[in-house]
């Protein structure tokens, strides 16, 4: 079974009901088959061949999604970018897919320094919006179905790029085809007709792996250009929002608002993961929604899929839940076996979920992917007794600070515990004396003296823990998707941004 084959499916199935809706239409299964396959076939009309891979730069929005199923049904490889990234992220990521096109919105990226207009002057083929228009409107309707195999190229994540330049994940048919079995199966079981996926979070990164499954059963995905507390309960409200997936980052903000508690949502699943979240937050969060939390571990390497907690086991705060029913999953200590129960080591990940590999690049891709097949994660985590896996932090991003191991993250949920502190940061700077020191800058919901956090972190953490430097930001550095990123917020520290 192609992607291809599933959309024109849904198309014959559920035929006028909306599939997707945005601020500015509502396209219903028939009319989204129609669309990609005219997209597809304008595409492989104008010269492009199964196997390129193509770009597409466009807001949160249907357009989107029409323009990512397009290329899907001519076979074409999409790698999405995303409007906030800069320039010169939009152009590494250009000119190591090698794209022979990019389908873009007509407005420039996010101000990053870069010349206005699409940051893509090496790239063959620009699409604009008129050209898109005019593709969709000259394309064969005929079913466009090119069969690439199960093991080819179907799409190119970057991974998120918190550590080093960003490596393109190579993720095929059957990976994308096991993303929505996994999904299927355990994190949104009873998806029908009627029901709503609200798409907050940017479509090109994890909420993009809810269209599929929602689209197949005959849900509605509904497409927000980008994610603000308010407008998110309103539209969740509006429409009567059934499921959703959100980064930790943006529950917090959520949570901050007044009338969070009473909006009444509908929501049968709110689905959030990407990054961990804080136990304060966490709780805030099951009081204001009730048990509907579901949590999902993945990463682009092994698209969101490697473990969950469902909403009925939420009494294991600060686990990020077991493996999918057909995913395996371990944690294994510096000799690749597993630790037991208890004991601290690395993640690994096996099953249809994983990538194929980084793309031409076969030294990281050795160094990810064991030849028994099992995925390196490079997150650190323990099991429980009953198979629960507790995430401790990226193994990269420990400090060694006087021979003692400091996961940034225990030190930025200590903090985020302190009722002032909505977003922490925690990283490790040089010291002379100690190898490495914490520092951590936070950003609270009013003003609050540095000492004072200081004590609190002093009744709660080991002197080695402690950050030796605690500043107060107005904003705490975050990625497109809305992850802390700890990098630049070293950086800023050593006053190199
Ligand atoms: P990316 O490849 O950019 O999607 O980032 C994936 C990383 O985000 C993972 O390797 C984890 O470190 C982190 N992550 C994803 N989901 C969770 C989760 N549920 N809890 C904690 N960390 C997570």
């Amino acid at each position: 079974m192609r992607i291809g084959e599933l959309i024109r499916r849904a198309g014959a199935t559920f035929g006028a009901a909306p599939a997707l809706v945005d601020d500015r239409q509502t396209m219903s299964f028939a009319a989204f088959d129609e669309a990609t396959d005219r997209l597809g076939n304008a595409l492989l009309a104008s010269g492009f061949d199964p196997g390129d891979r193509v770009a597409v730069l466009l807001p949160n929005s249907v357009d989107s999604v029409v323009a990512y199923y397009g290329l899907v049904k001519a076979g074409l490889v999409r790698v999405p970018l995303n409007a906030r990234e800069t320039p010169t992220e939009h152009a590494h990521k250009l000119g190591d897919s090698q794209a022979r096109g990019l389908i873009h919105g007509g407005e420039t990226a996010r101000s990053g320094g870069g010349p206005p207009g699409p940051p893509a002057s090496k790239v063959e083929r620009l699409i604009g919006p008129d050209e898109l228009g005019a593709l969709l409107r000259k394309g064969s309707p005929a079913p466009c179905r090119v069969g690439l195999p199960l093991d080819d190229p179907y799409r190119l994540a970057y991974s998120g790029g918190t550590t080093g330049k960003p490596k393109g994940v190579v993720l095929t048919t059957r990976t994308e085809l096991a993303e929505v079995t996994n999904f299927l199966l355990d994190l949104l079981p009873d998806i029908g007709p009627g029901d709503v996926m609200l798409h907050a979070a940017p479509v090109t990164h994890g909420s993009g792996a809810f269209l599929l499954p929602h689209l197949v059963r005959g849900a509605t995905n509904v497409i927000m250009p980008k994610f603000d507390a308010a407008s998110f309960l309103e539209t969740a409200q509006r429409w009567k929002a059934t499921a959703t997936f959100l980064v930790p980052t943006m529950i917090a903000m959520l949570l901050e608002e007044p009338n969070v508690a009473s909006a009444g949502l509908a929501m049968r699943r709110l689905c959030y993961g990407g990054a961990p979240i804080a136990p304060t937050v966490l709780g805030r969060a099951l009081d204001a929604f009730g048990p509907v939390l579901v949590q999902t571990y993945g990463q682009a390497e092994a698209p969101l899929c490697i473990t969950l907690l469902r909403p009925d086991e939420h009494d294991r705060p600060g686990s990020a839940g077991r493996p999918y029913t057909l995913v395996e999953m371990d944690v294994v200590g510096d000799d690749g076996e597993p630790v037991p129960a208890g004991e601290t080591g690395e993640v690994v990940t096996r099953g249809q979920h994983v990538m194929a590999g980084y793309w031409r690049n076969p030294e990281a891709t050795a160094a990810a992917i064991r030849p028994d097949g099992w995925l390196r994660t490079g997150d650190m985590g323990r099991l429980d007794d009953d198979g629960f896996l507790y995430l401790v932090d990226r193994r990269n991003d420990m400090i060694i600070s006087g021979g003692f191991n400091v996961y940034p993250r225990e030190v930025e949920d200590t903090l985020k515990s302190h009722p002032a502190v909505i977003e922490a940061v925690a990283v490790g700077l040089p010291d002379e004396k100690w190898g490495e020191r914490v520092a951590a800058a936070v950003m609270t919901r009013h003003p609050v003296e540095p000492v004072e956090l200081e004590a609190f972190c002093a009744e709660r953490m080991a002197g080695y823990k402690r950050p030796r430097r605690l500043e107060v930001w107005d904003d705490i550095p975050l990625s497109p998707v809305g992850k802390v990123l700890r990098r630049a917020a070293r950086d800023r520290m050593l006053g190199k941004a």
